[in-house]
């Protein structure tokens, strides 16, 4: 079991803290009293644990035991207060972090783990999807996202999040996220695929062994962004809508499609239907192959409907073989906002409020710290079998983080692991 130790919480920590060492502080040395280090893994266990009083709490302990939960779990040696934490965290690059996600995500190769991901023609799914973090009518910075709506202007951040997904695995990897800023002196806006132009030669650059194909909404099914996937030999399956796509539906309606179909858990009637080498729009000579799924449910009055429940292009060939797992790849792209990932961003969201919007980079950096906080989480369960324990013996995933949250709160444990042992000891209960 030697590989499975890179993994666990107190390895994965270590990895993190090696690489935060590195990064240069820019900061005057005669004001420094808290180190990037100490203020960066604060900010991961304020996100991690999910508590926003979570500083404070230790502080206390602290005071009673000598030592808290920062130092043993997180490899914090000074514990900065909440201006200070706010006013470093900010001044930090967060894209430096990028390495911390490649780090991770190459101890899940070297453990085997990441095979068990392995799609079509051993290729890994990898979903691009676009997420506002933040929105404020009246806080603001240089790179926030502007729309003006009746003299009324939004500001806003977003990034493209990229994250490796299975449909038979309920654990999603997330990928280092691509913010979506403008820059110095600049008056357009960017957006989502230029975000997502610069995002993927860089999953390239840090991951040239892992062969993808990727899963994204409509806006992405483009040729000229299909045309650069194609060229670096990447797979795509993307969502099509009518209202982005109108050549192409108007093609599809008098086309003749190959059928297949199944009866699903609940009785209802599932239709697959695919076509290939069809024209992607009128400009363009890209040919797609494309593939849509039909539900037919019965009504009260006998009849029966039948609801068109998505249609995507995709490069792959299709058969009736694989056409209902293609269908169930490309309909796992929901995962990245699945349970774990919505409560972390939520309580990040009043983290966030808790610590303001910054005024260089504290908003993007916590958001970092939030997908850093959910890929710790995805690896210590898919991985660690005290984590998965804790994790099932909690009737709800609320009611799991309620537990982290007070037993990290209350007293100091030596690791994460035994920390969460002690939660399944004390829910069980005397034997
Ligand atoms: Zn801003």
């Amino acid at each position: 079991m030697r590989f499975k130790k890179h993994l666990n919480f107190s390895s994965l920590i270590s990895g993190l803290s090696e690489y935060l060492l590195k990064i240069p502080d820019t900061r005057r040395q005669s004001s420094i009293n808290y180190s990037v280090h100490d203020t960066m893994l604060s900010g991961l266990a304020c996100m991690y644990i999910q508590s926003p009083s979570l500083l404070s709490y230790q502080k206390t302990i602290l005071n009673k035991y000598n030592k808290n939960n920062l130092q043993t779990q997180f490899k914090v040696n000074g514990m900065p207060k909440e201006t200070e934490m706010r006013e470093i965290i900010d001044s930090v690059d967060g894209d430096q972090l990028a390495v911390v996600f490649k780090d991770y995500l190459t101890r899940l190769q070297r453990s085997n783990n990441l095979k068990t991901y392995r799609f079509e023609n051993n290729k890994y799914l990898v979903t691009l999807d676009g997420t506002q973090y933040f929105s404020s009518k009246t806080i603001h910075c240089d790179a926030c996202l502007t729309q003006e709506t009746k003299d009324v202007v939004t500001y806003s951040h977003k990034v493209v999040q990229a994250a490796l997904v299975n449909p038979l695995i309920k654990q999603v990897v997330p990928l280092m996220p691509e913010e979506i800023k403008n820059t110095d002196g600049s008056k357009k806006q960017d957006c989502e695929i230029n975000a997502a132009k610069r995002l993927i030669p860089k999953i390239r650059k840090q991951h040239p062994r892992l062969s993808v194909i990727y899963l994204a909404d409509s806006i992405y099914a483009t040729s000229p962004f299909i045309k650069d996937l194609l060229e670096h030999d990447e797979d795509y399956v993307f969502r099509v809508k009518e209202g982005d796509h109108k050549a192409l539906f108007k093609t599809i309606k008098d086309l003749i499609f190959q059928k297949k179909e199944t009866v699903d858990h609940t009785g209802r009637r599932i239709i697959y239907k695919w076509a290939t080498d069809v024209t992607l729009n009128n400009s363009s000579d890209l040919k797609v192959n494309v593939l849509q799924l039909f539900i037919v449910t019965p009504q009260k009055n006998g009849s029966k409907k039948s609801t068109r429940a998505g249609v995507w292009v995709t490069n792959l060939d299709v058969s009736s073989q694989n056409i209902e797992w293609l269908v169930k790849g490309a309909r796992s792209r929901w995962k990245i906002e699945n349970e774990c990932f919505n409560t972390l961003k939520n309580q990040g969201c009043q983290i966030e409020h808790n610590y303001g919007h910054g005024e260089k980079n504290l908003c993007f950096n916590f958001y970092v710290l939030t997908v850093l906080s959910f890929l710790l989480h995805q690896i210590l369960e898919l991985v660690v079998l005290s984590y998965q324990e804790a994790r099932k013996i909690c009737r709800t995933l609320r009611e799991f983080w309620e537990w982290v949250r007070v037993f990290f709160n209350m007293k100091v444990f030596d690791s994460w692991e035994s920390m969460l042992c002690e939660i399944v000891i004390t829910k069980r209960g005397p034997p």
